[in-house]
């Protein structure tokens, strides 16, 4: 096999909850993944040597920066493999919008230099390679629609069962760095216990199974939400607007990007239009996957 063209899905984070913040720096996190329909296209093809990017997208660096090189100089380093690669990336999740774009091409990066190269990677080592990279990393290696995520994130949890709903996406023209967002969190207030959280988040995915979206919605709580919003106030109006008629609405992961779940494809279209006129934004219509 000489070339591969594989499908980078996008996550929303149907809740995220940050526990406090850990001697390594990072936060204590629990959070529900879930894979979305949405997802950019990556060619791989196999050459001697070297490495190369080709992406058209203005935000996304075609150099050591981009986390598809990052990947594959890990599998270098980790392999000795010898040969090079060739990528392309169409890119059509939003660049900085808590949609887990440049985790998931990362996490794709890997699955496609195991079977292109035949390097045996096993599942345990491509997590741990994933990890590496960056703590969203490991859930796209999953094969699973809906994961918890504790830890960093990185610490998984896969949850069967795949359930179908419609989902819409409020795009904002730009982005938010998601590390600017975690350096401005102010100290978490003392909340709900542990034992509360957990089974909060085992809820939401019980509600969801049983497409009960009012009972998730009270559930549907992002701790990073405060400090996105300070960033970008526009993300509180679409919220408050869509929780209006669509209880199910929330930010995903560091934003901006705001999420809501319907049963129904037609009226999340029609609530999509009237996004795109009430606030001049972007819209995105698809499904979770
Ligand atoms: P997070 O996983 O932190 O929620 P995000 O979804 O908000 O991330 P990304 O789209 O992954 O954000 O982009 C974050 C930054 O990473 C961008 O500003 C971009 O410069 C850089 N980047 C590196 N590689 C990629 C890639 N393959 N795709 C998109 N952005 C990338």
């Amino acid at each position: 096999m000489n070339s591969l063209t594989l499908e980078s899905p996008a996550k929303i984070n149907l809740c995220l909850y940050v526990l406090g913040k850990r001697p390594d720096g990072y936060h204590e996190l629990l959070t529900l993944f879930q894979r979305i329909s949405l997802r950019d296209r990556v060619r791989f093809r196999r050459t001697r040597s070297g490495f190369r990017l080709q992406c058209r997208h203005p935000l996304v660096p075609c150099d050591s920066r981009n986390l598809i090189e990052k990947a594959w100089r890990l599998v270098q380093s980790r392999t000795g493999l010898r040969g090079g690669m060739e990528v392309i990336l169409d890119k059509r999740i939003p660049v900085a919008g808590g949609l887990g774009g440049g985790s998931s091409n990362a996490a794709t990066t890997l699955l496609a230099a195991n079977r292109l190269f035949g390097l045996r990677l096993s599942q345990p080592d491509l997590m741990e390679m994933g990890r590496k990279l960056g703590a969203d990393v490991p859930f796209f290696l999953l094969e699973t629609s809906r994961a918890i995520g504790r830890g960093r994130g990185d610490e998984l949890q896969p949850l069967a069962g795949a359930t179908k709903l419609s989902v819409l996406l409020t795009l904002f023209s730009s982005g938010i760095s998601t590390k600017s967002v975690f350096e401005s969190l102010s100290r978490p207030a003392l909340g709900p216990t542990l034992t509360k959280l957990n089974c909060d988040i085992i809820m939401i995915s019980v509600f969801l199974a049983s497409k009960d979206l009012k009972g998730c919605s009270t559930l549907l709580r992002n701790d990073l939400f405060k400090a996105a919003h300070r960033m970008k106030p526009e993300i509180g109006r679409v919220l408050s607007f869509l929780r209006n008629s669509r209880p199910a609405s929330a930010m995903s992961g560091s934003g901006p990007t705001v999420f809501s779940l319907a049963a129904n494809r037609v009226e999340t279209e029609a609530a999509a239009s009237e996004i795109s006129r009430k606030f001049g934004l972007a819209t995105w219509v698809g499904s979770l996957y």
